[in-house]
């Protein structure tokens, strides 16, 4: 029969340390958390290896005292609450007393520190929870952790680390929150012994904001400020009519912790709905307050959730704020041509319902999202797909299998419909083309023919056009550049986050270049890009890119769209989109006869 025991502290620790430390980043927020608590106006942070063989974390905050610095590696000590009830009224980051003992059960752990008015400091060794040694040390006031070797004694964990980019990831985009959330403590950060960003204190947030974003993001935005009853809310939003791929920039603050709160979230892509089309995400800096008895941040162990007391007063108080400054700064502006766009794949943060009670003024009708309207490209593609392009057959593998391509076959052209569907009759009944899909097809064989072949046209700009990123994207960007302009793109590094592009690929409007780059890499930071394997980031790319390739003139006459048709055959899978959709539907006779009820 089993005994009941207490678990020694060093496995109760472990056990703790899978809840509170999922992966590297959570070692970075709790520690970089620890030294804001401490009062840091200093904090540097520095890693390698997406954290697994490194991070350090080093402040300039008040520092320990040996007794308390030894306390504080012990389960559930802290200096920040003294009982349950002073959680409602909660000011400062940590509260459980867990990160310390749970970070040293799962890695080599190092800390020195020195209290104000001590001429030592001290320095406490732990290696997988087991005490090594206390002793002095020489270091300014502050405190300095090195965490290495994380989770060496817990293989189960490490093999759940994603790649060392992915971690990595996390790790800046942790940093940057705090960063935020704390404009005026100078933060460094540095990535396996490079500068990612050094931002000194700032003044203001939009200072800030432009030194972890860039001025070009900065310019994007706008102050908001509103006050009721027991609520704040303030920071910066986008401008009507800006917005982003991805939700990326769409950052709240709770009583100024970073959370991803989905009611906060919901309320603010509600408050856009005019200001922007359809799957563009909101630009947001923005810091909701509180009283600290009506939010629970004790919800996840990581504290990255929170919950109100009352949601529907917190979203409607949100919805209310936004909403009335978008339309104070001029209201919906649906982009009629909205640039180009990625969709994202988790459309869960989009709002179910716009069922939401909304606040008075009683919001204008909300505006279906404007098609971008087809325009007379410059350069026809149409024109140019009449050239046949030269079909080198060079089947792949995938599809080797399929069924061997169709010929032309002999539809008889019959109209075009809403400029997009061609109606043909055929011998079995009636053929729906859509042209677009059509489009999208020919231009995807043709792009791949040219990524193989290695050329692919390019245009240069008269005008280059200037592109500032924020570091992560940068980096990225800096990653992907030989890749890009292997594929028609020129882009320069220009300056630190700056880029020029100086060339496009043909197929591209000079205007889209700035916003595809953007889509892209923010795709490529969701993981939507592979961006290690060439082969399928360039079929991705060509995917992408003959979805903006194809422009439709309004109009097409019957010989352009018989064109069309011997093109799309000509293809190695006439029957799909490069995004899997049918090209065309088929209507035979035995279809209509039923559907007409003869
Ligand atoms: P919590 O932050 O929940 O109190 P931690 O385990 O993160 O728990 O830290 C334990 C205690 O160690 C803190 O309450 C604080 O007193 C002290 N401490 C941790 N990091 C620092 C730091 N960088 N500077 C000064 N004191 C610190
Ligand atoms: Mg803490």
């Amino acid at each position: 029969m089993a005994k009941v025991r207490l678990l020694p502290d060093r496995v109760a620790n472990q056990i703790a340390a899978g809840e509170v430390i999922e992966r590297p980043a959570a070692v970075v927020k709790e520690l970089v958390e620890n030294s804001l608590d401490a009062g840091a106006t200093r904090i540097e942070v520095e890693f390698r290896h997406g954290g697994r063989s490194l991070m350090r974390v080093e402040d300039n905050g008040c520092g320990l005292s040996r007794d308390d610095a030894l306390l504080a590696l012990e389960r559930h000590a802290t200096s920040k609450i003294t009982e349950a009830g002073d959680l409602d009224s909660l000011a400062s980051y940590g509260f459980r007393g867990e990160a310390l003992p749970s970070i040293a059960s799962v890695s080599r752990f190092e800390l020195q520190t020195r209290e104000a008015g001590q001429d030592v400091g001290t320095e406490i060794l732990v290696n997988g929870g087991k005490f090594v040694h206390v002793r002095d040390c020489g270091r300014p006031v502050g405190t300095r952790i090195e965490v290495t070797h994380l989770f060496n004694s817990v293989p189960a964990r490490r093999k759940f680390l994603k790649t060392d980019q992915t971690e990595a990831a996390h790790i800046v985009q942790c940093v940057r929150l705090y960063a935020l959330a704390c404009p005026r403590t100078a933060f460094t950060l540095i990535e396996d012994g490079r500068v990612i960003f050094r931002s000194p204190e700032c003044s203001t947030l939009a200072e800030r904001i432009a030194e972890i974003f860039g001025r070009q993001t900065a310019s994007e935005l706008v102050p908001i400020e509103t006050v009721e009853t027991g609520m704040r809310l303030s920071g910066l939003i986008g401008r009507p009519g800006v917005g982003r791929g991805t939700r990326h920039e769409m950052i709240v603050f709770v009583n100024a912790r970073p959370v991803d709160s989905r009611t906060l979230n919901y309320a603010l892509i509600e408050s856009y709905h005019e200001s922007l089309p359809k799957g563009r995400y909101p630009l947001a800096f923005v810091f909701f307050e509180c009283d600290p008895a009506a939010v629970d941040v004790n919800v996840h162990p990581a504290k990255r959730e929170v919950r109100f007391r009352s949601e529907p007063a917190v979203r409607s108080f949100i919805i209310r704020s936004v909403l009335g400054r978008l339309r104070e700064l001029g209201g919906a502006v649906v982009a009629a041509a909205s640039p180009p766009q990625i969709a994202a794949p988790e459309t869960s943060l989009e709002p179910r319902t716009s069922n939401v009670e909304l606040p008075t003024p009683a919001p204008a009708p909300r505006l279906t999202p404007v098609l971008p309207a087809p325009v007379v490209p410059l350069r026809t593609p149409i024109a140019e797909l009449r050239t046949p392009a030269p079909q080198t057959r060079n089947p792949e593998p995938e599809t080797r299998n399929a069924p061997p391509a169709p010929t032309v076959p002999a539809w008889r052209f019959v109209g075009l419909a809403h400029g997009n569907y061609v109606l043909f009759e055929t011998a079995a009944g009636l053929v729906l083309l859509d042209r677009r899909a059509a489009h999208e097809r020919v231009w995807f064989e043709r792009l791949q023919e040219q990524f193989r072949a290695g050329e692919v046209p390019s245009q240069r700009l008269l005008l280059p056009v200037p592109l500032e990123l924020d570091p992560i994207a940068s980096a990225l960007l800096l990653d992907r550049l030989a890749f890009l302009n292997a594929h028609g793109f020129g882009v320069a590094e220009f300056g630190r986050n700056f880029f020029r592009v100086e060339g496009v690929p043909a197929w591209m409007e000079p205007a889209d270049a700035e916003p595809f780059l953007r889509d892209l890499l923010g795709a490529m930071r969701d993981g939507r890009l592979q961006d290690r394997d060439t082969g399928l980031a360039g079929e991705q790319l060509a995917k992408l890119a003959a979805a903006k390739a194809v422009r439709l003139s309004e109009t097409a006459g019957e010989a352009e769209l018989k064109a069309l048709v011997a093109q799309l055959f000509a293809t190695r899978q006439p029957l799909t989109s490069p995004g899997g959709r049918p090209t065309y539907i088929e209507l035979n006779h035995g279809e209509l006869a039923r559907r007409f009820q003869k």
